[in-house]
């Protein structure tokens, strides 16, 4: 009576905040802000969102993910396009997200190259048979630096209301701390790689023999890096289909880069000329009217200040045409940024912005204002 009374009281205590799933993909996360990596590739990826989590870590540039069941992908593989944002702000950084459907019992060549694999409750999804194949194709063949796999915990299951035999009816197993230990440190020796056990979901207080809720292995790759392919078989055969690719603007991309280029030059020229102009037009009585025109000017007065170090850098009022040297723009900090030498901001505008005859100037004609 005791007893089952206590086994009452933790089920309702065992409740985790956050939601277990997203302290696996928190602890995902943490990884990544930890090793910096540029390609990861997401097995048993089932509905993104994970892949969605990741596209916001500013250091990947390349994020696969892959699932036997092509149909719970696509349920949400939306959510992995770019938008309209990324189009108006294209980042620093390149990104392209694919997703391919196969199983990870087969060995396909889009799978190499990976810095960082993860394995988030999918082992138990295994059959005997994928599961067997498992360790060659992501230690042996994948062969990334850092491989995660989350599985469930089976000595914790007893505190989790509901649970008979499994947690999940798709589940083919489910091991205890012991079981996925010996199978993780076999794999690790066998492909060297070294590997740490840890977890999320903490076991309550007086209990922690039982060990995390959902148990983890991080397996850190021994040997160093190969940037080729090169087992003594050839690559094999591509098997997976692609069923989504997104390729995300970014300024590594010339197209978007001139874009950003242009908008930037045309933006500081027309403060710098606004500017002027206002010392030209508004150097009047009239305070009220000066005052108007004051916050917006003032961070480019004093920019121009600053920067302008010499005559050739003034801008100037020709006639009806106010003339901003692209030295004098070039020397914004965001521009300076966007292009890295005064070449390159030439090349970029050419054509786009209207300069002066000698091309040293951008030029606004006041009259057509
Ligand atoms: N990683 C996700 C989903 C886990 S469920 C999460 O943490 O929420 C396991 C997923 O693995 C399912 O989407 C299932 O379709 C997929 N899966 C099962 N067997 C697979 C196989 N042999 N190869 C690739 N994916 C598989």
């Amino acid at each position: 009576m005791d007893k089952d009374f206590r086994e009452e009281e933790f089920t309702k205590v065992i409740k985790f905040t956050p939601p277990l799933y997203k302290q696996r993909y928190q602890f995902v996360k943490d990884l990544v802000e930890k090793y910096k990596p540029k390609k990861v590739a997401d097995l048993g990826c089932a509905d993104c969102r994970l892949l969605w989590m990741l596209k916001f870590c500013s250091c990947i540039e390349v994020l696969a993910g892959l699932d036997i069941c092509a149909s719970v992908m696509k349920e949400n593989m939306h959510t992995l396009s770019p938008l309209p944002f990324d189009y108006l702000q294209p980042s620093e950084r390149s990104l392209t997200v694919t997703l391919h459907h196969g199983s990870i019992a087969h060995k396909d060549p889009c799978m190499l190259g990976f810095d960082l694999v993860t394995c988030i409750e999918l082992i138990e999804h295994l059959e005997e048979s994928e599961l067997k194949k498992f360790p060659e194709v992501v230690f042996g063949f994948m062969a990334p630096s850092i491989v995660v796999i989350s599985t469930p915990n089976s000595e914790f299951n007893p505190l989790l209301p509901g649970v008979v035999l499994y947690r999940h009816p798709d589940h083919k197993f489910e091991w205890n701390q012991a079981q996925f230990q010996s199978w993780a440190l076999e794999a690790a020796k066998c492909y060297d790689y070294s590997v740490e056990f840890t977890g999320v979901g903490h076991p309550p207080t007086g209990m922690e023999n039982v060990g995390f809720c959902t148990q983890i292995g991080v397996f850190v790759r021994k040997y160093p890096q190969t940037s080729e392919f090169v087992q003594s078989e050839k690559p094999p055969e591509a098997v997976y289909k692609t069923v989504f690719k997104a390729v995300y603007p970014s300024l590594k991309d010339e197209k978007y880069l001139q874009n950003a280029v242009v908008s930037e030059v045309i933006f500081t020229a027309q403060n710098i000329k606004h500017h002027l102009m206002s010392k030209y037009e508004y150097d009047d009585d009239d305070p009220e009217r000066k005052s108007r025109f004051q916050p917006s000017v003032d961070y480019f007065s004093d920019c121009l200040r600053k920067l302008v170090v010499d005559q050739t850098m003034e801008p100037f009022v020709n006639g009806n045409e106010v003339c901003i040297p692209l030295v004098t723009i070039f020397s914004f900090p965001k521009v300076n940024r966007l292009c890295g030498t005064f070449e390159k901001l030439c090349k970029l505008i050419a054509g786009k912005v209207t300069l002066s005859s000698d091309g040293s100037a951008v030029v606004f004609n006041t009259e057509h204002e």
